[in-house]
Formats: C-alpha cells, sequence, structure tokens
C-alpha cells in the first residue's frame, strides 16, 4: 500500500481559518443550547469528524457521539473507537445491523451483492447502515454531520443548518470549510486519524465500497467507484439540491 502522511500532503493555512474554526464551535454550541439532550453527533472517523469530535469535546457540549458499525469496516477504522473514547474521555454508542437481516441477506444475495446492481448496493446499506441509523436517530430531535459543500457535486449546497426528510434538524457546521481547512485543524490541534487517509483514502467508508484515488480524482471517486456519481450515497445524506430546506445558522 502507497502511503504519504495527509497532514504533509493537505494541511494548509488560509484566509479565514479562524473565522471557519469559530463559526463552527459556534453552530455547535447553538446546536446543543437548543437541543440538549436530544441531539447525537453520527460519526463515522473520517477526518472531517474527528475534527467534529475535537470541537464537542473541547467544548464540553454534551452533545452525544454515536457511529454505525456495519461488520464491513476497515480495521484502521474500528481501531479509532477505543483511541477517541481514551483521547477525549468520553463514550461512543455503537449501532450495529440486526444480525438475522445480515444473514439472510448475504445468504439470499452472496458476501459481494453490491457489486452486482445498484439496488443490491442500496439493500445492502439499507440493511447495514439505514436500519441502524434509524435506530440512532430515534428520540433525537437534531443530529450533526460532517458534510462539506467541497465534497461533491451532490453536496455543493449543503446549509449549516436544514431539515432532513425525516424533520429532524440536521447540522453541518463544517459545509465552508476545504479539504486543507480540515488537515490543518487536525494538523495544529494533534488530532487523531484514520491512518486510511494517508494511503490515498479521503472519504471512507465500508472496506468493499472505498478504494484509493488517484491523483487529480474527485474526492469521493473511491466510494461506490463502480457506480454513476449521482448515485453515490448510502441513503444517510441523501437530499436532492432542491429539496433542501436550509435553515439560517
Ligand atoms: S457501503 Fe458497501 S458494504 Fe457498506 S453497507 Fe453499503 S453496500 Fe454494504
Amino acid at each position: 500500500m502507497t502511503t504519504a502522511s495527509a497532514k504533509v500532503l493537505y494541511a494548509r493555512r488560509t484566509a479565514g481559518f479562524d473565522d471557519r474554526v469559530a463559526h463552527a464551535a459556534a453552530v455547535l454550541q447553538s446546536a446543543a443550547l437548543d437541543h440538549a439532550g436530544r441531539i447525537v453527533f453520527a460519526t463515522s472517523f473520517g477526518a472531517e469528524d474527528m475534527v467534529l469530535t475535537d470541537l464537542i469535546a473541547r467544548h464540553q457540549l454534551g452533545i452525544a457521539i454515536a457511529t454505525l458499525e456495519t461488520g464491513q469496516l476497515h480495521a484502521e477504522t474500528l481501531a479509532l473507537l477505543p483511541q477517541v473514547e481514551q483521547r477525549y474521555g468520553i463514550a461512543v454508542e455503537v449501532f450495529r445491523p440486526v444480525q438475522d437481516s445480515v444473514i439472510h441477506f448475504v445468504r439470499s444475495h452472496g458476501e459481494r451483492a453490491m457489486y452486482d446492481s445498484i439496488a443490491l448496493r442500496k439493500a445492502c446499506c439499507g440493511v447495514r447502515k439505514m436500519e441502524p441509523l434509524a435506530r440512532l436517530l430515534a428520540g433525537r430531535e437534531a443530529w450533526i454531520s460532517g458534510l462539506r459543500r467541497e465534497q461533491s457535486n451532490t453536496r455543493a449546497v449543503v446549509p449549516f443548518r436544514e431539515v432532513d426528510g425525516e424533520g429532524r434538524i440536521k447540522v453541518n457546521p463544517l459545509a465552508d470549510w476545504s479539504w486543507a481547512d480540515v488537515w490543518h485543524y487536525i494538523e495544529t490541534h494533534d488530532v487523531p486519524y484514520n491512518p486510511l487517509h494517508d494511503a490515498f483514502m479521503p472519504s471512507i467508508g465500508c472496506a468493499p465500497c472505498t478504494r484509493a484515488i488517484a491523483v487529480g480524482e474527485d474526492f469521493r471517486a473511491g466510494r461506490w467507484w463502480w457506480e454513476d456519481e449521482a448515485q453515490k450515497e448510502c441513503g444517510l445524506h441523501v437530499r436532492k439540491a432542491d429539496e433542501r430546506v436550509a435553515e439560517p445558522a
């Protein structure tokens, strides 16, 4: 596996960085106050999510932190969970798929069903991600994500606060951050991160559905690379641009 330090490659201080950090913290603080005890941060332990974890812990915002353990994550991703708990003194809530559903899906469609059709790939995401996400969000008024406008065309209009398809408030504190901002924050605050980022995987999901990208490839080119760009969401953050209902941050 070819590696190069993501911090060396990407971290760069650009104009307005301090303002973007302060704004992200303010968005988080405001959301924590508005939805005290009923707000959750759904982390995938990607670079953006590590920044958000650090901000939540640094400002002691009392926002629950939870993750989806799909049963298909890389060992490097799984190893971050105890590391985060130890570093920040927090307990991460872990939501796993229903075992019987996974067994039934694999028996019916095979271990590599995600490559056979978009419908089967989405069905796999349904069993391993969407159903556990519904449990993760049950009883919460608001959730936080690490979406950034720069990540892909389908995310180019991400607002700081929006209403999701279920009527829940979704907060995207890093909406205006660049990839250089994310890594500058990680570098300057010594934030732990997934070593797969050093192996040219900017966007990390389940192991069968993530590959390294080549120079010049799009940020999310390594996710579901056998599908069209427009299909490349697992359902967690699906929203057509003209369906977004933004709220003022
Ligand atoms: S990302 Fe791939 S392995 Fe993970 S749930 Fe979706 S289809 Fe299944």
